[in-house]
């Protein structure tokens, strides 16, 4: 730490990204990637692209995978935004509608990316408690102001809200925004993109870090009402105008287009999933009912991170949360079938 830094930064901790090892092989069930490689769409694309424009700038507009979600989800590309993975736009929405007098309200299970992007801008936030069970109650937001940021499926608790709760959360306040992060709609859940057209008040940010399988290249997007959009765009545009690569962009545009691969690689996960969910539950672990590429589990007879440990050692790497409420769980990101009966036969010699 430098004497320059000023007070609010000192002694903040960062997000904590799960490890990324780069010297050893490691079954890596920690940051909840795809175990499939993208599209080979994706490929094709990114090679012609390497070939063509390389020395020429990306797009700032990010026309082409704008293009591609407009035409998934039968929407205007004046809704939608895109930059470099979600945790960007995340970023830029707590800068552009929390700040004083206006609380970022969110779950106090949820991303722990919400609180240290709130702390690291200056932002307030309000945790507000989910009920037993990790349920979320669309009323306990009633009155509150400022902006709303819930996940759906919530992370890492796997949970879903159903589109007429969201609807119902949406209109307590027309003049509230409520941003839902879909980062693990696809394994099996109903997006409320459908629902920005309806309500102006609805921000939906997705990634394609998860079912497209490109968390390197760092690609996200955002569907909301053209205003919301336009200031996105003012904040992207003071910061950062072209900020998505071209080849990022190729891949998105690519991955996007090819809607049949991704369904194939979650429609995968998703039977992995709940596979495992079964065979744990067998085991005596305590588990979430989990709608994501993940299980929030809870084993019985060892704490988390003495599991999270033995796993290690046998080359498996998972999650754990030193925080309340959680601290008995550790998250297992859904690998490949083997992958997975790798994981449960280390699990078994480990209980
Ligand atoms: N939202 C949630 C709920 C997540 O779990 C993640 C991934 N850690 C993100 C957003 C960020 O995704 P991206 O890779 O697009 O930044």
């Amino acid at each position: 730490m430098s004497r320059f830094l000023i007070d609010r930064f000192q002694g903040m901790e960062g997000y904590q990204l799960g490890e990324q090892p780069k010297n050893r092989e490691y079954i890596k069930l920690n940051a909840n990637e795809s175990p499939f490689p993208p599209s080979p769409l994706v490929l094709a694309s990114v090679t012609g692209e390497l070939q063509r424009a390389q020395r020429l700038y990306p797009d700032p507009a990010c026309t082409e995978i704008r293009r591609e979600v407009a035409r998934l989800y039968g929407l205007p590309m004046e809704k939608i935004f895109c930059d470099a993975g979600s945790d960007v736009i995340l970023g830029y929405a707590i800068q552009a509608f929390g700040g004083r007098g206006c609380p970022v309200c969110f779950p106090d299970v949820t991303y722990n990316f919400y609180k240290v992007c709130c702390r690291t801008f200056g932002v307030p936030f309000h945790e507000v408690p989910l009920r037993e069970d990790f349920q979320l109650a669309v009323e306990d937001y009633r009155g509150r102001r400022g902006c709303v940021f819930i996940p759906n499926p919530n992370a890492p608790t796997g949970l879903t809200l159903t589109l007429e709760q969201i609807e119902r959360l949406l209109a307590q306040d027309r003049d509230r925004l409520v941003l839902i992060d879909e980062a693990y709609v696809d394994y099996g859940n109903e997006s409320c993109i459908p629902l920005t057209v309806q309500y102006d008040n609805l921000l939906v940010v997705h990634t394609l870090s998860k079912a497209y399988s490109l968390a390197g290249a760092r690609v996200g997007f955002a569907v909301g009402s053209e205003a919301v959009i336009k200031d996105l765009n003012a904040l992207k545009d003071s910061f950062n105008p072209d900020s998505i690569s071209t080849l990022s962009h190729a891949a998105g545009a690519a991955a996007l287009r090819d809607q049949a691969y991704m369904r194939r690689c979650v429609g995968a996960v998703m039977e992995t999933r709940d596979w495992l969910k079964e065979e744990l539950r067998a085991l005596g672990f305590t588990l979430t009912d989990s709608h994501t590429s993940f299980l929030l589990a809870s084993p019985k007879g060892i704490s988390a991170p003495e599991y999270a440990k033995k796993l290690r050692e046998r080359g498996i790497l998972i999650r754990y949360y030193p925080q309340p409420r959680i601290d008995g769980y550790v998250r297992i990101s859904i690998g490949s079938r083997e992958q997975m009966e790798h994981f449960l036969q280390a699990t078994k010699e480990i209980l």
